[in-house]
């Protein structure tokens, strides 16, 4: 038998030698460092580009890490051991130092993580989705049997392995005790990561990773940050039942963890896209064409096209000197009667923005919209703190459909989430800050299904008012037949299916005479006008490049519209906008610049801004028997002149009750009457009330406080 045949032709070499050399002349600092601050700093830090570029020695260590990770490390630790690279005050102390690896080449993306990436050193990039309390972990457990002997037993991630019994020599005790005081324990956590938005296209599900973190990189990411991860790749065989499956689980033995916060430098923009963007920022219709460019299959709904445009390029978040930040981010609310393109617009929505995620409010994973910590399996009997939607799309745009399902966890939490853009979270071991820098765009239906035309819009919106008014935006969308617009869409929605029809036979069989360019004719109603990969590479390069002010006339113009809605109020009358609203204003007035890339907010972007929110306004507080926008009106359901009208019945009633509070209904009735109210009014919110439990009504004609 030749030696070493059936043994792994491993190339032995000296390593020592030359991971000394690299560590003396390429990271004498860091170690010098090290030995200063041990134990409260006891990781060193090594950028793979170092190793890379040092000599033909540095390629080939290099290449070793990747393929023998373990062992490299295990070398590199060896090192400073043998060469005293990091010597503590203390005199005989071997300090533990941990090595970690950073900048990795090649990052690889959840999705395509083999069987023959296991054992290997791997980089991958994702949002943190869920994170373990940190707890210890027993990584050495030292046992004592009845007569005293020791036994340590090495542990790992997994299971708790215990040892047969006593393996000192000759004695056959079996039952043998943990002793915790002697054993070895370190800081561990578990976390999951899964694929960023951008990296997803067309719907698909996020993957997964499980990362298993000890020592001292425990504890230093939150949900929701973008995380860069470098480790090896390890499997665990299944179990189920108690019974070993060939099946293996794996995860990723996390080496080191770096930031990866790039907002929107994903979005590759080459020269070319730049001059094409610049171009497309001066176009004089550029409005219009970017509003034709979302969702063109749906018609119609063009005021609401135009505020998701304004939604997608933002307004500008500012950071004040006493610490406070002021969002720049979008609400819109789309509330509606079913069947009317809202979940095709939000799907569309996705698609056009370059960090989005499509979530419904009934979400099926336990974190919901926001964040929760729970206690499951994940953390083996830690608590978890999982991210929601809002968290995952920080820097991006959260769709949430079916809004009005969300559950009441979700609905208090939304508030600060939306409006200060963080969650809170304080709940067992954890208590965290989640980040949810995200515009939101939300759709809902009517309570009842559908909207009844006799019913206050407020009654019908089946969200808390506190929770309305942090939307910027919230348009009422109403399926009442309308024959022209009707006919239109009809004809729209038939056009679209038989192009796709002709296209569908066409490549089946080539049909006479239509040709590429009949195609794309026939399809021009339902192409955007800007391609969704140039739209996308258009919002990312100006929320990054552009950050408009304010110019005098536009802000006159604002805030003479802003005391226009106030002064509607008079002294009795409800305040009908309130200092949201003027934010909202100043935001959609930022983003319609930044359509334009402009770095001055016009009077013309006031004007458009102010077009969009009259027409929203108008559909949900408009008070049309006092003819003023009220907002409270969408705040309570009630309308100023109603609670008038309610406040002067009730006035009446006190007014000629006897002593048990009894009045003529006829006398009261004309009273109110008498006051300005149209008696066909005055009779139907008495009846309101008296169905409301308001009032009473003992006797015929006699009515009565409650
Ligand atoms: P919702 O979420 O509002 O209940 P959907 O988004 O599921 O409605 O839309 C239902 C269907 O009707 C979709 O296939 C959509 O394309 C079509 N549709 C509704 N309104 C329009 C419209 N204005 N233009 C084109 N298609 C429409
Ligand atoms: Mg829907």
């Amino acid at each position: 038998m030749v030696p070493g045949k059936d043994v792994e032709s491993v190339e032995i070499t000296d390593r020592d030698a030359d991971w000394h050399r690299f560590l003396k002349t390429r990271y004498k600092k860091e170690l010098d460092e090290l030995s200063r601050e041990y134990p409260y700093k006891r990781s060193l830090y090594i950028n793979y580009r170092d190793i890379e570029s040092f000599g033909k020695t540095g390629t080939e260590l290099a290449d070793e890490l990747l393929e023998n990770p373990g062992k490299v490390i295990g070398d590199v630790k060896d090192a400073i051991r043998t060469h005293r690279l990091v010597k503590t005050r203390k005199k005989d102390e071997q300090p533990d130092i941990n090595v970690r690896f950073i900048n990795l080449p090649r990052k690889i993306a959840i999705r395509e993580i083999r069987s023959d990436h296991i054992g290997k050193f791997i980089s991958v990039e994702g949002i943190l989705r869920k994170t373990t309390e940190v707890r210890p972990r027993i990584t050495l457990a030292v046992f004592r049997c009845p007569a005293g002997h020791r036994t340590v037993k090495a542990q790992s991630y997994g299971p708790f392995v215990e040892p047969d019994g006593c393996q000192a020599d000759g004695c056959t005790q079996k039952k043998l005790e943990l002793i915790p005081r002697f054993s070895r324990f370190v800081d561990s956590q578990k976390l999951r990561i899964q694929e960023s938005p951008e990296g997803l296209r067309g719907g698909e599900q996020p993957q997964t990773i499980d990362l298993d973190v000890i020592d001292d990189i425990c504890g230093t990411s939150a949900p929701g940050d973008r995380i860069v991860v470098n480790g090896i790749l390890r499997s665990i065989q299944r179990n189920s039942y108690g019974t070993k499956s060939t099946i293996f689980d794996i995860y990723v033995e996390c080496n080191s963890i770096e930031v990866a916060e790039k907002e929107f430098e994903e979005v590759n923009i080459s020269e070319e896209d730049e001059k094409e963007i610049l171009a497309l920022s001066k176009d004089p219709n550029i409005y219009r064409k970017i509003a034709h460019s979302i969702a063109p299959t749906i018609y119609g709904v063009d005021d609401v096209k135009d505020a998701i445009a304004l939604q997608l390029f933002g307004g500008i978040a500012k950071e004040m000197p006493d610490g406070s930040r002021l969002r720049g981010d979008i609400h819109v609310l789309l509330i509606g009667d079913p069947g009317i393109a809202k979940s095709q617009m939000l799907r569309y929505v996705v698609r056009l923005s370059p960090r989005a995620i499509y979530t419904s409010g009934q979400s099926t994973t336990s974190a919901g919209l926001t964040a929760t910590a729970v206690k499951d399996e994940f953390g083996d009997g830690r608590w978890t703190l999982e991210a929601g939607a809002l968290v995952l799309a920080d820097m991006g745009v959260a769709c949430v459909d079916e809004m009005d399902k969300m559950d009441k966890h979700d609905r208090s939490a939304l508030h600060e989430a939306m409006e200060q853009q963080s969650i809170s979270v304080a709940k067992a071991g954890i208590t965290a800050t989640l980040k949810s820098r995200c515009a939101l765009l939300g759709a809902a239906n009517p309570k009842y299904g559908r909207f009844d035309d006799f019913v206050p819009i407020g009654d019908q919106i089946n969200m808390p008012p506190s929770l309305l008014s942090r939307f910027d935006l919230l348009f009422v969308l109403t399926d009442k037949p309308e024959h022209e617009r009707d006919l239109a869409i009809a004809e729209h929605i038939i056009k679209a299916h038989s192009v796709g029809e002709l296209i569908a036979q066409h490549n089946r069989e080539p049909i006479p005479g239509v040709d590429e360019e009949y195609i794309t004719e026939q399809l021009k109603p339902v192409t955007p006008e800007i391609d969704p990969a140039m739209f996308r590479k258009y919002v990312a390069y100006a929320k990054r490049s552009c950050f408009p002010r304010l110019s005098d006339e536009a802000r006159e113009t604002l805030i003479a519209y802003y005391m226009k809605l106030r002064d509607l109020a008079d002294a009795n009358k409800p305040v009908p906008v309130t200092a949201r609203q003027l934010e909202a204003i100043v935001r959609l007035a930022e983003a319609s610049a930044r359509i334009r890339l402009s770095s001055v907010i016009e009077k013309s972007d006031a004007d458009r801004v102010i077009t969009i929110i009259d027409t929203c306004l108008r559909q949900v507080a408009y008070d049309p028997s006092s003819g003023s926008f009220d907002i409270d009106m969408l705040a309570t359901g009630v309308s100023k002149s109603k609670r008038d009208l309610i406040r002067n019945i009730k006035q009446a009633i006190r007014d000629i009750a006897d002593e048990n509070g009894r009045a003529h209904k006829p006398d009261v009735i004309e009273i109110v009457r008498q006051q300005g109210f149209d008696r066909d009014e005055v009779e139907r919110q008495l009846t309101a009330m008296l169905r409301s439990g308001e009032a009473m009504e003992p006797k015929h004609d006699v009515v009565k406080l409650i």
